[in-house]
C-alpha cells in the first residue's frame, strides 16, 4: 500500500493528475473515486481518459447511465458514478468484472460499494475551498 498526497489549485491540474496516473495503470487496473458532489473526481476521469489515448472531451459525470464506456486505439474505460444508486444496485452492477479483458474501472462514488475492490487505486478528493483541492492516491497491494 503506497500514498501520495499533494494539492492542485485549479481544475486543469487534477486533470494532469488523472493524466499521469492513466501512464502508470496495469490494463483491468480499478480506479475508485472518492469525494462530494463538486470535488473534482469527474474531472480526474476526464484526465484519466486523456492519458489512455480516449476522447476526454466526451467524459462527463454518467449519473444517469450509470456506466459509460470509451474505447480507443486498443484500451477501454469504464467510466461509473454509483451517486444515485444504493449499495445493493451497486453490488448488481458486475463492475469488478468489466475489467476481465484488460478495461481500466473508472468509479465515482466508490464508497458505495459493498466491499472494497481488490488491487483497486483509490482517489480522495477534498475541497479545500475556491479552486483548491487536496488529492490522495492510495495504491492497493496485489
Ligand atoms: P465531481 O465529479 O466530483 O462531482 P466534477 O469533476 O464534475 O465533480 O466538478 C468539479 C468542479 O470543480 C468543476 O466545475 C471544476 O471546474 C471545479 N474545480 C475547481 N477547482 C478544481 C480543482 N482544483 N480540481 C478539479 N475541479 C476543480
Ligand atoms: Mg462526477
Amino acid at each position: 500500500m503506497s500514498e501520495e498526497v499533494f494539492i492542485t489549485h485549479n481544475e486543469s491540474e487534477t486533470r494532469d493528475a488523472g493524466r499521469r496516473l492513466a501512464a502508470t495503470l496495469p490494463p483491468g487496473a480499478t480506479i475508485a473515486l472518492v469525494g462530494d458532489l463538486g470535488a473534482g473526481k469527474t474531472v480526474f476521469v476526464r484526465g484519466l481518459a486523456e492519458g489512455l489515448g480516449l476522447a476526454p472531451d466526451d467524459v462527463s459525470s454518467p449519473t444517469f447511465t450509470l456506466i459509460q464506456e470509451y474505447r480507443g486505439a486498443g484500451r477501454t474505460l469504464h467510466h461509473a458514478d454509483l451517486y444515485r444508486i444504493s449499495s445493493r444496485e451497486a453490488d448488481d452492477l458486475g463492475l469488478e468484472e468489466l475489467t476481465a479483458e484488460g478495461a481500466i474501472v473508472a468509479i465515482e462514488w466508490a464508497e458505495k460499494l459493498p466491499r472494497d475492490v481488490p488491487g483497486a487505486t483509490t482517489i480522495q478528493i477534498e475541497d479545500l475551498g475556491g479552486t483548491e483541492r487536496r488529492i490522495t492516491i492510495s495504491r492497493g497491494a496485489g
